[in-house]
């Protein structure tokens, strides 16, 4: 067994910058990944961090710019604390040399992005994400940080109370690809999730084949709440064959988009008088989508986005990177044609539930990053929000699990914190099957070693289960997950799609009962790596359309042919799914309007 003070699960941006945080408080830390830190999909970020640098800028102007785009389903205290300590996380990553874009007089350059009332966005070219992972690599190398990287985590060592509140997460149990070895991890103080994001359970997604979900999946069957599932982001320019994702920065320079009758499709058709492309992706992408229905796409299928005009000068300097994606993908020269887009699954604004301080109601264990609901984006995020997030967030997990006093955070978790019974009009049963793929079930395990050697003894019986069989495909079982989601929980929802995925989804998970892993070896197993991965997406899935049965509203990213209006009244309130050892309960919770200055009144969102 290993062991650390604090473990990150993940090194992507949020693993690396909260190993950084804990580290500086004297914590001895570890990072287990299944990826090699940059190769971690935060390296995929093109388009920028927003932070209120600028004079004429303003933490307030970003929170609230923040909360209105949210659509009033944000936590008043993670976005004024986000808000806040933004700037303050750009200036750390330019001291640790982060080359960002600058203006000719060396300032560090700011261009708009959707739904900012400032120009916010700091950039690295289009290629943000990649010298983002790049410099807070080179400072855990610096500092010594050991990564065990290939090493796949496939559960956490949690203690078996009944009451999730009063279990304790002491470490995980992983397995080192390039051994076949199952080994566990004792975290001393702390265990920090920072998986990334679940896109892989949709099949035209912007995210790379590894963002699967663990994180999410794997907490949520240890007990911790998943929250506001249904609200995922459809990003309103990525290629059609692929689903690669073209930067935001491209509107934010002067990129126009034009449907089939070369219509400047926003302005033309109403859908955002003043801000035009630049509204927030939500209503962009809806925009999209309305007009390729009314027939007014290209070839059925998408719009135009145009950057020619910008002039190849301004193109090459601020978004080369963009010309080569759609050379590649899609065989388009963007300095001489415009590109083909369409809106593809992009980002999870919910999540593993935590406070501002990272902290889930699973004493010890923490989540951060795109894997995390703190909640900062309620139903819709701004483009440029999610990098800062997660080194506001990263940071301060880094810093809670290390033992330092950052104080008592506002936002409460787990069952305490609710205030209404969920009510779920569902086809089909929820969650384990015949209570045979039920994950905490340890016996009664106490004590933090014990726990641990106990997960590790779970997770070896379940692989060699796997292993010893001649069963179905998890690839099967995958397809027909991205399908339905795709098919039915998309942009434009209804009741009588969701509850077709419901019924695909239980299929699915029945289905994967007689999974089984057909490569025999025990090395570099992606075979046995990606059946476990199915059964995350199959959770995930679950908890994204059930909260989006429920919701009976109109709200940000989550849209209902049979409600096509915000309902306040009965709507501001977080959606919460609980596993339940196997028998989910969905309840809600109340959002906080009440921020560190002044309370957020929700008011009609228009761009
Ligand atoms: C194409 C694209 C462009 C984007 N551009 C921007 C942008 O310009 N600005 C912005 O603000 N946001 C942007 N976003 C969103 C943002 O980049 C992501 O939300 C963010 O980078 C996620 O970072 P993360 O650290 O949470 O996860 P990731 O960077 O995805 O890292 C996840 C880590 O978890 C590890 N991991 C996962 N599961 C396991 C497991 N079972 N065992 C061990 N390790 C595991 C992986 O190895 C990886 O290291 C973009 C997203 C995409 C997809």
């Amino acid at each position: 067994m290993y062991e650390h003070d604090v473990l990150v699960v993940g090194a992507g941006g949020a693993g690396l910058r909260a190993a950084i945080a804990a580290h500086e408080e004297g914590a001895d830390v570890a990072m287990v990944t299944k990826l090699h830190p940059v190769r971690s999909h935060t390296g995929a970020a093109e388009g920028g961090i927003n932070a209120a640098l600028h004079p004429e800028d303003s933490w307030e102007l970003h929170a609230y710019d923040t909360m209105k785009g949210s659509d009033y389903l944000g936590d008043a205290p993670a976005i004024d604390t986000f808000a806040q300590d933004a700037p303050e996380e750009v200036i750390q990553l330019e001291h640790w040399g982060m080359p960002f874009s600058r203006e000719d007089d060396g300032k560090v350059s700011q261009r708009p992005f959707g739904g900012l009332s400032h120009p916010r966005t700091t950039y690295a070219g289009a290629e943000t994400g990649h010298h983002l992972l790049h410099t807070m690599y080179e400072q855990v190398v610096k500092r010594g940080i050991e990564v065990y990287d290939e090493w796949y985590v496939l559960d956490l060592a949690v203690t078996d109370e009944d009451d999730p509140s009063e279990r304790e997460c002491h470490g995980v149990v992983a397995y080192d690809i390039q051994t076949g070895e199952i080994e566990g991890f004792k975290g001393r103080k702390g265990t920090i999730l920072a998986t990334g994001g679940p896109g892989q359970v949709f099949d035209h997604t912007t995210n790379a084949v590894a963002n699967t979900g663990d994180g999410p999946a794997m907490a949520y069957r240890a007990g911790v709440p998943l929250e506001d599932m249904e609200m995922i982001q459809f990003h309103p320019t990525t290629l059609p064959s692929t689903g690669v994702l073209i930067s935001e920065g491209v509107r934010g320079e002067g990129g126009i988009l034009y449907n089939a009758e070369k219509e400047r499709l926003m302005f033309e058709h109403g859908y955002a008088n003043n801000d035009g492309e630049l509204a927030s992706r939500d209503v962009v992408s809806r925009a999209e989508l309305t007009e390729i229905n009314a027939g007014r796409g290209i070839e059925d299928e998408y719009v135009h986005l145009d950057m020619r005009h910008l002039g190849e000068e301004r193109i090459i300097d601020r978004l080369e990177n963009i010309l080569h994606l759609a050379e590649d993908f899609e065989g388009v020269d963007g300095l001489d044609e415009p590109m083909p887009v369409k809106p593809g699954q992009h980002y999870a604004m919910g999540g593993i539930e935590v406070d501002e301080n990272g902290e889930s109601c699973i004493s010890g264990l923490y989540a951060a990053g795109e894997c995390a609901c703190v909640s900062l984006h309620g139903a819709n995020r701004l483009g440029g929000n999610a990098l800062p997030e997660l080194l506001v967030f990263g940071a301060r997990a880094g810093t809670d699990a290390a033992g330092a006093d950052i104080g008592a955070p506002e936002i409460e978790t787990g069952y305490e914190a609710k205030s209404e019974d969920g009510d779920l009009d569902s086809p089909v049963e929820l969650g384990a099957v015949g209570g045979t793929d039920v994950a905490a079930d340890g016996g009664a395990v106490t004590g933090a070693a014990s726990t641990v050697e106990a997960a590790v003894e779970r997770a070896r019986e379940r692989v060699d289960s796997l292993m010893d069989g001649d069963g179905v495909n998890h690839a099967e079982v995958r397809a027909d997950i991205q399908e339905t989601m795709t098919e039915n929980v998309n942009v434009f929802r209804n009741e009588d799609g969701l509850k077709q995925a419901l019924r695909d989804i239980r299929g699915a998970r029945e289905h994967y009962q007689d999974v089984s892993v057909h490569d025999p070896s025990r090395t570099y197993n992606t075979d046995l790596i990606q059946t476990i991965e199915t059964r995350n997406i199959i959770d995930l899935a679950e908890a994204i359309t059930a909260g989006a049965l429920a919701r009976e509203e109109f709200r940000g990213a989550h849209w209902r042919q049979e409600y096509q209006y915000r309902d306040d009244e009965n709507w501001i309130k977080h959606t919460m799914l609980a596993w339940n050892d196997g028998d989910p309960e969905l309840y809600y919770k109340p959002v906080i309007l009440e921020g560190a200055e002044k309370t957020y009144e929700p008011k009609e969102r228009s761009y």
